[in-house]
């Protein structure tokens, strides 16, 4: 579970690097901007607390998770705007549902309990739920594909691919919302026929997952 985190967070950051140009360009038709720096920013910082050498914990699990609870850290610390805080309190939260889960647990039950508790620190945090042109509009029916392609059977390689196709297909369909939280907000109806940064990034990341664990 550790040395998956690891791989995922620098898969992460390598593909946010690329992609710095186009989050940001999404951010330019609806917001300032920045996303793409925003995450490259943070990411970079992430790899280079993980080049530092990550803090060891007892057990598996412990280390896991609170890989991924310095990694929200790190986030919340040099990411300013919306998405920093809002990523930085969900990868806290999914770390702390890592560190906390039953040693029993699936490595697919696991991941699907940290990705629940990150929204739940996302909705927490920015007040929003689905339809509202946000990161959650990704996250949310990637969390529900996840837990039903669990249901179904799915392994870890199953779930976070079943995530990574929905999460993509909910960020596309952000683009006729209108949005109503954040700065996109702002735009009112204008924020309707761009697609949301954030959901954006959302897919990417859990893109990187499952490209992650494609073999478990
Ligand atoms: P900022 O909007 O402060 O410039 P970013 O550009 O880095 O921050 O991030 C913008 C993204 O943050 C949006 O595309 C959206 O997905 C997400 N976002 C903004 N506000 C909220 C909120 N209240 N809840 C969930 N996600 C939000
Ligand atoms: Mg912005």
């Amino acid at each position: 579970m550790f040395d998956a985190l690891e791989s995922w967070l620098r898969l992460s950051a390598a593909r946010l690097h690329d992609q710095a140009g186009a989050l940001t360009a999404l951010d330019q038709a609806i917001g300032d901007g920045d996303h793409g720096i925003n995450m490259d920013r943070g990411f970079t910082a992430i790899v280079a607390m993980l080049d530092a050498g990550a803090p060891d914990a007892e057990g598996e699990l412990a280390r896991a998770g609170g890989l991924l609870r310095i990694a929200g850290r790190t986030l919340i610390s040099t990411v300013g705007g919306a998405a920093g805080p809002l990523y930085g309190t969900a990868f806290m939260r999914g770390g702390g549902a890592i560190a906390g889960a039953d040693a029993s647990a699936s490595s697919a039950e696991v991941v699907l309990g940290a990705v629940d508790a990150a929204i739940g620190g996302i909705e927490a945090l920015g007040k929003a739920k689905t339809g509202e042109k946000t990161m959650l509009d990704a996250l949310v029916p990637a969390r529900d594909a996840g837990r039903a392609a669990l249901d179904a059977g799915g392994g870890v390689g199953a779930v976070a691919r079943a995530m990574a196709d929905a999460a993509e297909a909910g960020a596309l369909a952000t683009v006729p919302l209108l949005a109503t939280k954040g700065r996109a907000s702002y735009l009112g109806e204008r924020s309707i026929g761009h697609q949301d940064p954030g959901a954006t990034s959302s897919a990417l990341l859990l893109r990187a997952l499952a490209d992650v664990v494609a073999d478990a």
